[in-house]
């Protein structure tokens, strides 16, 4: 059986990896550029390690460090020091508080020491103790169910910022089911979102402790990518290949490429984003019938300093900027105080992000006009009396899947779409079941797995 893979980045090669245990399938992949890795993007500029797009994965979900530890490269991974990050408000950089999770804080204390909310915005959170449960039967906005159990403030001066960022969109309108589950599950069977935080913290391994949860690489999360490539048959591997239409052929399918070449395959695996993947589809007008997924916009930008030129920085790892703030700054992380084998002794790295949902325009600015916005952004919490040794900036036009309430079952409507005129043709990747690393990886892994199974049947 011969099954073409769309998209080189980490659900696609997970998907040829996995698919290369199997001997009776023929597996080659097809990616649009000269790189593997999509949306992971490392590489050294000095003796630094810059990451363009995502930076770490989570280690506690298991997919990816399983796939690590096959490749064999464990040894280099790095784990986050666990400094304390912040949260800008009223000109002020204010502690997020800790221990909490997905940034609910897991008991009074840590909520009612907060320098972030009013002595009001505390008591109105408070009362998520002892408010009934919320009714979850449909999906929600994760915003409605925040709302509702801590009031306002806490939402827009604390959740927002934190979680609008992961899952690219405002927490009014972003699904609860699709991005944040395991809260939708607590809050079905705790009723309080702080006990529920409680329980999550104490199931976790590293509870108690000051062990990170993120892990990267010593050489940048391309690492990962590198192995995979080195394990993998070379010639399965097809790069500046892009896929622009994919047509029946009898029982098969007949793959077009932009350089010319064709492809005949029994299944394919589409890794690509979803709006991409939706123009492929030739037949019987399924591309017009499918929803485009809404996709929103970031820069990241990297700034090099000598460590003498940066001062009065809050001793912590990052800090994020709720909306309402004047600056195009979102997030900002210190990678020398997170990821410290990233950057040589006596440099420092900011890495900022810019562009939020619904101000996007400052990621179509040029290079100067960007990095000119966040240094006066910058400038505003940290003392910067020099000039950038180097900066680097990336954009990602609409790259972020945002999934806004009723995703789940937007995917399944595209799916069976899709199954109807093209049984073999597979979705998988950031725009259907989860954007992070781990997620992706199980996402080609489960599709292989279909593969195979069809395969036996
Ligand atoms: P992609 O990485 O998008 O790969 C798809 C591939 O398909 C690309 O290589 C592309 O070139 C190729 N392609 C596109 N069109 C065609 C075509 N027509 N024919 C052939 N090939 C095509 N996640 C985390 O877990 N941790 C983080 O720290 C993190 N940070 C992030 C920071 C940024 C700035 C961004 C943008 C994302 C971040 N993410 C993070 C999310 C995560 O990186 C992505 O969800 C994940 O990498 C997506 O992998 P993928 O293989 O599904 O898709």
């Amino acid at each position: 059986m011969k099954v073409a893979i769309i998209g080189g980045g980490i659900t696609g090669l997970s998907a040829l990896y996995e698919l290369s245990k199997h001997p009776e399938v023929d597996a080659e992949l097809f990616e649009a550029s000269q790189m593997l890795g999509g949306k992971i993007r490392s590489y050294h500029r000095e003796d630094f390690v810059v990451e363009r797009g995502a930076d770490s994965f989570l280690a506690r979900k298991p997919e990816l460090m399983a796939l690590v530890s096959e490749l064999g490269i464990e040894d280099q991974l790095v784990t986050n020091e666990t400094g304390q990050a912040f949260i800008l408000y009223n000109e002020e950089l204010h502690p997020i508080p800790k221990p909490s999770s997905m940034g609910i804080p897991s008991s009074l204390k840590p909520l009612l020491s907060t320098s972030l909310l009013s002595t009001k915005g505390k008591m109105r959170a408070s009362l998520d103790l002892v408010k009934p449960k919320a009714k979850l039967d449909e999906d929600v906005a994760a915003g409605q169910l925040f709302r509702y159990r801590f009031g306002d403030e806490m939402v827009d001066r604390l959740l927002e910022p934190l979680l609008s960022g992961i899952y690219a969109g405002s927490l009014n309108e972003l699904s609860l089911e699709s991005t944040l589950p395991q809260f939708k599950a607590l809050a079905t069977k705790h009723r309080s979102l702080i006990k529920a935080s409680e329980a999550i913290q104490k199931k976790q391994p590293t509870a108690g402790t000051n062990t990170g949860q993120f892990r990267t690489f010593k050489n940048g999360l391309i690492t990962v990518i590198e192995a995979l490539e080195a394990r993998l048959d070379q010639a399965s591997i097809h790069k500046d290949h892009k896929l622009v239409s994919i047509e029946r052929d009898g029982n098969q399918h007949r793959l077009s490429f932009e350089n010319g070449h064709e492809e005949i395959a029994d299944a394919v695996i589409m890794t690509v984003p979803q709006p991409v993947a939706a123009t492929t589809f030739v037949e019987d007008g399924l591309s017009e019938r499918l929803e485009r997924l809404r996709g929103a916009s970031v820069a990241t930008v990297a700034l090099a300093f000598r460590e003498s030129d940066v001062s009065e920085r809050a001793d912590g790892t990052g800090f994020l900027v709720p909306k309402g703030n004047d600056t195009v700054i979102k997030a900002v992380t210190f990678v020398d105080k997170k990821w410290p084998t990233a950057v040589p002794d006596g440099y420092v790295l900011l890495r900022s992000f810019v562009g939020r949902p619904g101000q996007e325009e400052i990621v179509n600015e040029s290079d100067d006009v960007i990095v000119e916005q966040v240094i006066k952004g910058l400038s505003k919490m940290l003392e910067i009396n020099g000039i950038p040794l180097w900066y680097d900036v990336e954009r990602w036009q609409e790259a972020m899947p945002t999934y806004t309430v009723g995703h789940k079952q937007r995917v399944q409507q595209w799916r069976e779409a899709v199954n109807d005129t093209y049984p073999y043709v597979l979705l998988a990747g950031a725009s259907y079941d989860g954007v992070g690393l781990p997620d992706c990886v199980r996402q080609g892994i489960n599709a292989t797995n279909q593969i195979v199974n069809q395969v036996k049947n």
